[in-house]
């Protein structure tokens, strides 16, 4: 592939409107994002291989902070997380949501301000709280009634420590049901409708070296409408109406969570920013107003919406067959690099990259590489139908909860991931070798 860096017209295609902006085809088939051609990336790194666009990363984050200026807005990075995002949401001025002490390493050995980090988990383990206490971690949002003894313990009796409260707001969102946590009866939080939360805010405030300093709540991921996050409003300044009525407690934040959702295929609906924005500044200013309390700080904490549309899986086609009415194109990648579609059953709309193709699209199933018959990355798609060994095909929108969830499976090694920006490519993480997997391996 010989390298085209002519000036690129900016495609406004519908077909490319889940692409990131940059996403230009400098020729016809051949797309470039960041100004670098996907086909060359595909052959300078090797396939899979997953290209993040760097501004359209940062844009996501300014946009945030754009229309939501009053608020926290913290980057959940278990969505992706290497070196460069923790240094791309520092720059842009976001903190970080962190789940693990693994998470948490890597944003301060990357040289993030700990403060600006929140530390969540349903079942934190002591290393995570070891670590979360050592390197001086913002927020640990407590989720269970065990671990307030056992963090009061920890942080010791001369220490301190700030801490948020994940309250279950009895709220039903997002896009599929394993993803959805703003009910009762899944395994996230503390219910406000039996009393577990306000007890164990009650127990909270019993220890004197943990600071609370606001309500979370997380109703789910993929959500596209602003009406949840309202009614979520609701219920969370009820609960902290309550707290002031009994505890005298009045809390200066408030923690929305995450879960905006993207449109993974062109002509879905993305939740709109702007109008959540808008919508929850005055719905939280009405219902605080009414309960005679001040507004707490708001924060928030999108992960998919951030890095999702930034990112492009690109793949080689291995084979290509037809089995019963099936036209099945198999790359070689697959449920070890995306298990989303075997988890929630997601569609993408891959394309073909690196060549112009002018015949007729053909109905076919792209699955990956891998030994399950439900390794799948897209059922029932249109691509050219001569599409065949060799080809490129290019899936966007991956940039979130994907390599974040990338597996050991088959032992095919994870996919490296290249930044593009202003015409170059430049790598991120490098593919898991062999050898890497070899020397992980210690026994006989
Ligand atoms: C997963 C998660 C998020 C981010 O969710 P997205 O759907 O990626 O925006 C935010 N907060 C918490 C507590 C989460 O668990």
């Amino acid at each position: 592939m010989t390298t085209l860096h002519e000036p690129a017209v900016p495609s406004t295609s519908v077909e490319l409107s889940v692409w990131p902006a940059s996403t230009a085809e400098p020729r016809p088939g051949d797309l470039a994002v960041g100004g670098v051609p996907l086909a060359e990336i595909a052959d300078r790194f090797g396939t899979p291989v997953y290209v993040l666009d760097e501004s359209e990363v940062r844009d996501r984050c300014r946009t945030y902070r754009h229309a939501f200026p009053d608020a926290e807005v913290l980057y959940a990075a278990k969505a992706f997380l290497c070196r460069a995002m923790v240094h791309w949401m520092d720059e842009e001025g976001l903190g970080l949501d962190v789940c693990s002490a693994g998470e948490l390493e890597l944003a301060v050995t990357t040289g993030f301000p700990p403060e600006r980090m929140v530390l969540h988990g349903n079942a934190k383990s002591p290393r995570d709280l070891e670590t979360a206490l050592r390197l001086g971690v913002g927020r640990i949002v407590i989720d269970s009634p065990s671990e307030i003894a056992r963090l009061a313990a920890a942080v010791g009796p001369g220490g301190h420590q700030r801490v948020m409260v994940r309250v279950v707001p009895g709220i039903s969102a997002g896009g599929h049901e394993k993803i959805r946590t703003g009910m009762d009866d899944q395994k996230f939080g503390l219910s406000i409708s039996d009393g577990y939360a306000q007890h164990a805010i009650t127990r909270i405030l019993d220890q004197p070296q943990l600071e609370l300093t606001g309500l979370h709540c997380h109703l789910g991921s993929q959500i596209t409408s602003v009406k949840p996050y309202l009614a979520a409003v609701r219920r969370m300044v009820g609960l902290m109406a309550r707290l002031r009525e009994q505890h005298g407690l009045v809390l200066p934040e408030l923690d929305l969570g995450g879960g905006h959702g993207i449109a993974y295929r062109p002509g879905e609906e993305a939740l709109d920013l702007t109008m959540l924005a808008r919508r929850v500044r005055t719905e939280l200013a009405e219902a605080c107003a009414a309960a005679r309390l001040p507004v707490p700080r708001l924060i928030i904490e999108p992960g998919r919406a951030i890095a999702g549309p930034a990112g492009i899986a690109l793949y080689h086609v291995l084979a290509v067959k037809r089995t019963g009415d099936q036209l099945f194109v198999a790359v070689d990648g697959g449920m070890s690099d995306n298990p989303r579609p075997a988890l929630y059953g997601v569609r993408y709309a891959p394309r073909l990259i690196g060549r112009h193709s002018t015949a007729d699209p053909a109905r076919v199933t792209v699955v990956g590489r891998h030994c399950e018959a439900g390794d799948i990355l897209a059922a029932d798609v249109e691509l050219p139908g001569d599409v065949r060994p060799g080809d490129r095909l290019a899936v966007p929108v991956a940039g979130a909860y994907h390599l974040s969830m990338a597996s050991g499976y088959n032992l095919v090694g994870r996919p490296p991931v290249a930044a593009v920006r202003d015409g170059h490519a430049r790598l991120l993480v490098r593919r898991e070798s062999l050898d890497d997997i070899r020397s992980r391996d210690v026994g006989l």
